[in-house]
């Protein structure tokens, strides 16, 4: 919209619609427990940033380390002069009983911190002047760390803003390094892409990342999806180029030849519980269905919403981006995770060959080779 769009409004002489002046925001989900989630919602983040993310506002959380580390992770890899905006959510006994719960994807809130929240409850105030302190105290600690400002939430009146505000001017300038030792409410087993400072117990920009966890043990579909793929979808391949031809040639280039599409339907059905899309997105998940395997069909990085790795969605079971990580840590290719392009689906193509779209060029994957991400405004 920023850089224009043509009107549909008179599909044969397109109006250009006069630009917009949005500034783009971006969210990044940078409490989460495991690698496989960790490192992914960095990718993504460093994605929406190539697409033109003006500024990142964090989730709610309520660890120090982690936040510290999100804002040394973006200094180390290109991204210092993009925005952080801290999120502080106001809390209340009531309101933390419900994160604790994890009815709210994506937001945690650690036992000790629950504990220290529940004691609140009987005060006279119902806790409100402690959850002002805790609010004031993370605003002072992205100040110190280095974000650009704070996002305020949880709070429904100009009042308790300035409320808030007037607790963090009375801090001395130094106090953020005492509250960000207070702050840590991470959880058991939980993964950090730096080590520990031990006397800031904030993320140590000293120390190269840590050694990771080891990688699991990778099944045999995947590694015979990466071998046909290689020989027989990766174009000027000759079975690519002969593939091509037979379906152009065939009664119906959308469905390709019969018995190819017959094959296709139930080599997929069986391998990836494929749902006929048409648009095929498995190189790019490692293999994985997005449309039968992951609620969203999130085919551009993980949403927010893991639980400990697994889908916010019942019956989900492991996030399909955390899998996929561990498919190519397996090869020592974690890196790569969402290097492509990002993908529109075309829902146009539902229901036809996904291989013969792949080999006329009508898929995303034709785009690869030629798109970059827009660059930033
Ligand atoms: S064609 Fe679509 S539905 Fe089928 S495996 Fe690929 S992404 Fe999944």
């Amino acid at each position: 919209m920023n850089h224009g769009l043509a009107s549909r409004e008179a599909p044969a002489k397109p109006q250009p619609l006069e630009k917009t002046h949005f500034t783009i925001g971006a969210v990044t989900s940078n409490f989460k427990l495991r690698e496989g989630e960790v490192i992914p919602q960095y990718r993504k983040l460093e994605k929406k940033i190539a697409c033109g993310a003006q500024f990142i506002i964090n989730q709610i959380g309520f660890d120090s380390r982690k936040i510290s580390e999100l804002h040394l992770y973006m200094d180390q890899h290109g991204m210092h002069s993009t925005p952080l905006i801290g999120n502080v959510y106001v809390l209340n006994p009531r309101v933390a009983e419900i994160f604790h719960s994890g009815r709210i994807p994506g937001v945690v809130l650690a036992p000790p911190l629950f504990d220290l929240c529940r004691q609140q409850a009987p005060s006279p105030d119902n806790g409100k002047a402690f959850f002002y302190e805790l609010a004031a105290k993370q605003i002072a600690i992205y100040r110190g760390l280095g974000f650009r400002g704070a996002y305020l939430g949880g709070i429904h009146n100009y009042s308790a803003i300035e409320s808030i505000l007037a607790i963090e001017r009375t801090f001395a300038p130094d106090d953020w390094k005492h509250f960000a030792r207070e702050i840590q409410f991470s959880r058991p087993g939980e993964f950090f892409c730096y080590a520990q400072d031990p006397a800031t117990l904030l993320a140590d920009p000293r120390e190269n990342p840590r050694p990771r966890t080891p990688s699991r043990r990778v099944t045999a579909a995947y590694q015979i999806s990466k071998l046909s793929h290689d020989l027989i979808f990766e174009p000027s391949t000759p079975f690519a180029r002969f593939g091509a031809k037979l379906c152009a040639h065939s009664s119906d280039p959308l469905q390709g030849p019969a018995p190819l599409r017959a094959l296709e339907h139930l080599s997929k059905a069986a391998l990836y519980h494929c749902k006929d899309c048409g648009d095929c997105s498995l190189p790019e998940i490692a293999y994985l269905c997005p449309e039968s395997q992951c609620a969203k069909n999130q085919r551009n990085g993980p949403c927010g919403g893991t639980r400990e790795g697994r889908c916010e969605v019942d019956g989900y079971g492991d996030c399909i981006w955390l899998r996929a990580y561990e498919r190519l840590k397996h090869d020592g290719r974690e890196q790569t995770l969402l290097d492509h392009v990002p993908v529109i689906q075309n829902q146009a193509l539902r229901r036809t060959s996904a291989w013969a779209n792949n080999w006329l060029g009508r898929d995303h994957a034709a785009k690869r080779d030629h798109a970059t991400p827009r660059d930033p405004p």
